[in-house]
């Protein structure tokens, strides 16, 4: 439902918090973030409920933070409203976490063929399956997180905002988009994705919207964005004018 993503060189879990706030008005039943910490470990935390059980909890039990992540609040439509099913969900062995909007029409399939492979899963969500299947294609790409994302966004049907990070990458967000938004926030030294602009609206009015069947990579120093073949493509700056 609500997604912001950020690299940089702050500390990322009170920007991603406030981010989600800011999408609040869009209405959720879970929230969660994720951040590959000083150390290089991805750090997740997620609990079903409102922003304040997920803050509360990581008052009550703190994680380390890093200075990039990914943060999500989730309005259920493929399993309940459980902490498993929230978002981040996790693959290659916790390495990697992914964040949907939307619905992944096509995902009993994908599924199917994954448990055919021995991929076991968590949730009862749509939105693991593309994460399960993003390590699988992130192994045999031999790790190169934009390749594998870009054959994961080509597989999938439905709707989706799609954002991945893996702790092999610190200082990479990648994201995707197909029939449900996504707008880049330009800052200096830093880069956000959000779902609308109320994401990152306090950190930088320069907006970049991505367009239909798009990935973007972004990077504390730069934003790429190609189609699903992987070709660069040109996309529109914004500024943002409504009042933060
Ligand atoms: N279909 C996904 C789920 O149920 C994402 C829902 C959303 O857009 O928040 O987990």
């Amino acid at each position: 439902c609500g997604i912001v993503g950020y690299v940089g060189p702050r500390q990322s879990q009170a920007i991603l918090l406030a981010g989600l706030s800011r999408l609040e008005y869009r209405g959720y039943d879970s929230a969660g973030i994720a951040v590959i910490d000083a150390d290089g470990d991805l750090e997740m935390r997620k609990r079903s409920g409102k922003l304040k059980v997920l803050r509360d909890d990581l008052l009550a039990h703190p994680m380390q933070d890093g200075t990039t992540g990914i943060g999500h609040t989730r309005w259920a439509t493929h399993g309940g409203p459980t902490d498993a099913n929230a978002h981040p969900h996790l693959a290659d062995d916790d390495k990697l976490a992914v964040i949907h909007n939307g619905i992944i029409e096509n995902f009993s399939e994908l599924k199917a063929e994954l448990l055919s492979e021995g991929y076991t899963f968590r949730s009862e969500t749509d939105t693991e399956v593309s994460a399960v299947l993003l390590g699988r294609e992130y192994r045999a790409s031999a790790g190169d997180l934009v390749a594998a994302f870009r054959a994961v966004a080509a597989r999938l049907e439905g709707a989706f905002t799609l954002l991945a990070m893996h702790e092999e990458h610190p200082g990479l967000v990648v994201g995707a988009r197909r029939n449900s938004p996504l707008v880049i926030g330009l800052g200096e030294g830093e880069n956000f994705l959000g779902s609308d602009v109320a994401a990152f609206v306090e950190h930088t009015r320069n907006a970049l919207a991505i367009g239909q069947d798009q990935i973007v990579a972004i990077t504390p120093s730069g934003v790429e964005v190609t189609d699903f073949d992987g070709n660069s493509v040109e996309v529109e700056p914004f500024e943002v004018l409504w009042d933060a």
